[in-house]
């Protein structure tokens, strides 16, 4: 089981990240929190959690920045000389605007948190993953690493540049007890998406609860799913299969 492993799940303070959270705690994993939030809701999260008998940490360092980066990693060595066993890469962020106008601080916002960031975590905690011969990096990823939409071409380019981070991570780490892969979900009902939700002018996008993903992440970390790795897997309702 995954009971005793440390996990760190970026931008877990809502949506997605927080389901995966709850679910690795109820496995018995110790957790690091990561993200933004009212300090009141942040604080319930963590107190709920602890009630598990794990180890709870959470940190708000900005993922979007590298220096935001380097001192995550540093807090969590303080508190876990060997690093993390499992590594979601899951903040991220929206921004809708057509690219003549796509302001160039959000695209490096967004490159920040969802390219950048995964790049050095994986980067800090892949060493002590290798010495203790197990690991499992999960690139929460999207559709849109596989198909595009207009309007979001930072969103878009990030997914899909997360995807060759997650092969070329699997390579290196081939035959070795770690695996990185990404999941792609299509739409997911989170604070991200009631954003979007009301510019849409249909409703025919695959709706499915974040849970769904938080029991994938659960199958990618066990022994059963050891040999799948620089997988992108979709999870959409067969959204892309069109
Ligand atoms: P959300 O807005 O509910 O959660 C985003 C999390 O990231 C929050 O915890 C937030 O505080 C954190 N965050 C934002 N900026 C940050 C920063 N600079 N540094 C650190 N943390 C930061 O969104 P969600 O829907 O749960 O999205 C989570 C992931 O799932 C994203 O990578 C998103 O692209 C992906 N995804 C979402 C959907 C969907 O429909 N909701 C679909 C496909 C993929």
């Amino acid at each position: 089981g995954l009971a005793g492993k440390v996990a760190l799940v970026t931008g877990s303070t809502s949506g997605i990240g927080l389901s995966i959270v709850n679910h690795l705690a109820d496995l018995r994993c110790n957790v690091i929190l990561n993200g933004f939030g009212e300090t009141k809701h942040i604080e319930d999260v963590q107190t709920n959690l602890k009630r598990q008998n794990i180890k709870v940490n959470f940190f708000e360092d900005d993922l979007s920045t590298v220096q935001g980066n380097l001192t995550l990693c540093d807090n969590i060595y303080r508190i876990y000389p060997t690093g993390v066993d499992i590594l979601v890469n899951n903040a991220g962020f929206q921004h809708v605007s057509p690219v003549e106008t796509f302001p160039t601080a959000k695209w490096e916002q967004m490159i920040g948190i969802m390219l950048t960031s995964p790049f050095l975590l994986v980067q800090k905690f892949l060493p002590e993953m290798k010495r203790k011969e197990w690991g499992r990096i999960i690139n929460i990823s999207s559709v849109h690493g596989l198909v595009a939409s207009p309007y979001k071409a930072a969103y878009v380019s990030t997914k899909h540049g997360v995807h060759g981070l997650t092969k070329v991570v699997a390579l290196e780490t081939a035959e070795t007890g770690i695996t990185c892969n990404a999941i792609c979900p299509g739409f997911v009902d989170t604070p991200i998406y009631q954003k979007q939700v009301e510019s849409r002018s249909q409703t025919d996008g695959c709706s499915y609860d974040e849970a769904l993903v938080a029991k994938f992440v659960e199958f990618l970390c066990s022994e059963a799913a050891s040999q799948i790795t620089g997988s992108c897997l979709t999870m959409d309702g067969g959204w892309t299969a069109r």
